[in-house]
């Protein structure tokens, strides 16, 4: 409570609409909407397992996340999810299907809808800890550590449920205008294709 209007600057009065209780100006047409943030997170495979990073920042501080952050309003999920594995993890990641769509309801700041990506490391790429981590390692995806935030162990179920069901992800729509080119998907066991640019 306690807002301004954006475009003239007098405090905001609160008014019902669509059955909501929103702070709208009392001048002019602008309403204060509580829209949902929206964020990816990337179940990355790599060396046969999955890379997560130890959290150097709050919350989580100490535990393990996937690479993911919130998305600018300019990008793409998908150009997002790639630029937060670049500074999280120090690696190019390719997508190569999408796991699902998350809701995390909260009641002091916005909610979250997650988008979750599959991806890997490129051919030749490494793995090295981006400010954000303490450090990064490769988990066998039976043996994964405490998890920081609940959503992450979900998206991680989810994905090492897929896997066990034999369930394709869905391919990756976006980064740019144009589709995505979607990789094979690799099973289990399987070798990784070799990617020619
Ligand atoms: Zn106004």
């Amino acid at each position: 409570m306690g807002h301004f209007c954006v475009n003239c600057g007098v405090p905001l009065v609160v008014k019902n609409i669509e059955g909501r209780a929103l702070e709208v100006c009392p001048n002019d047409s602008y309403v204060l909407w509580r829209d949902p943030k929206v964020s990816a997170a990337v179940v990355v495979e790599h060396e046969g397992g999955i890379v997560l990073g130890k959290r150097s920042i709050e919350p989580g501080y100490g535990l393990w996340c996937l690479p993911g952050g919130f998305v600018n309003d300019d990008e793409d999920p998908a150009g997002a999810a790639v630029r937060e594995c670049m500074e999280e993890i120090n690696a190019t990641v390719e997508l190569t299907g999408l796991l699902g769509v998350y809701h995390v309801p909260k009641t002091t700041a916005s909610s979250i809808i997650g988008i979750a990506y599959r991806g890997r490391v490129a051919d030749g790429a490494s793995i090295s800890a981006g400010p954000e981590m303490l450090e990064v390692r490769v988990f066998p995806r039976d043996a994964l550590p405490e998890i920081a935030f609940p959503s992450h162990r979900a998206v991680l179920e989810a994905y090492v449920t897929s896997l066990e069901r034999g369930v394709e992800a869905a391919p990756v729509i976006g980064a740019g205008s144009a589709l995505t080119q979607v990789l094979p998907l690799q099973g289990p066991g399987q070798r990784k294709p070799r990617r020619t640019r």
